[in-house]
């Protein structure tokens, strides 16, 4: 169970109005799009910056904290049902497209960019980003990394 303390040294990190802990907040993440999965999170955090993300690694390894990354919630899998407690660490805010390098035809991303606005951006400099997932307008690219994520434009 995470103390009283841990919860205060989460929102000493992310700010208050980012740590959920009622249990409506965090019923709404105990499922994902999977049938038959729920667990309930101890916590919902949703952290701002790689530098926030660092720090709450840092806290859950010490204090041996499971911690459930979620994108959008669209997997298939339970993959972000946190089947043994601890923590969902909810990437909504780190939505930002941080470089399209044209030259090596890679793109540097939050991973809480949604698919969709990716390929969008991309295509703006007359560029493809083939992966197209039918859930693109909603799923984000970490999410679809770890899923490894495509659609028909894919073949
Ligand atoms: C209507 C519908 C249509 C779909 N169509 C397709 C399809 O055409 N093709 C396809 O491949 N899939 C499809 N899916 C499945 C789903 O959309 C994909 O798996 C998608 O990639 C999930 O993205 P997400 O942002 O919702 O990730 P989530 O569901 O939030 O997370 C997926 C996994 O990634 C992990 N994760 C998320 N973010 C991070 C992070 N920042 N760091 C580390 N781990 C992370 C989670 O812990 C979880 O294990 C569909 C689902 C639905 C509901």
């Amino acid at each position: 169970m995470i103390s009283t303390q841990t919860i205060n040294t989460f929102k000493t990190i992310v700010g208050a109005e980012n740590v959920i802990t009622s249990s409506a907040g965090r019923l709404v993440y105990s499922y994902d799009a999977t049938p038959n999965f729920q667990s309930m999170p101890e916590a919902v955090i949703a952290p701002r910056n790689t530098a926030e993300v660092a720090q709450i690694v840092t806290v859950c390894r010490d204090k041996k904290i499971p911690i459930v990354p979620r994108g959008s919630g669209t997997n298939l899998a339970a993959g972000t049902v946190p089947s043994e407690g601890g923590i969902v660490l909810l990437f909504k805010h780190m939505n930002n497209i941080l470089e399209i390098d044209e030259e090596n035809l890679t793109v540097t991303v939050q991973p809480g960019v949604v698919t969709l606005d990716m390929i969008k951006a991309v295509e703006q400099k007359g560029l493809f980003y083939p992966p197209d997932p039918s859930s693109m307008k909603i799923s984000t690219m970490g999410g679809n990394i770890n899923e490894n994520s495509g659609g028909l434009r894919g073949l």
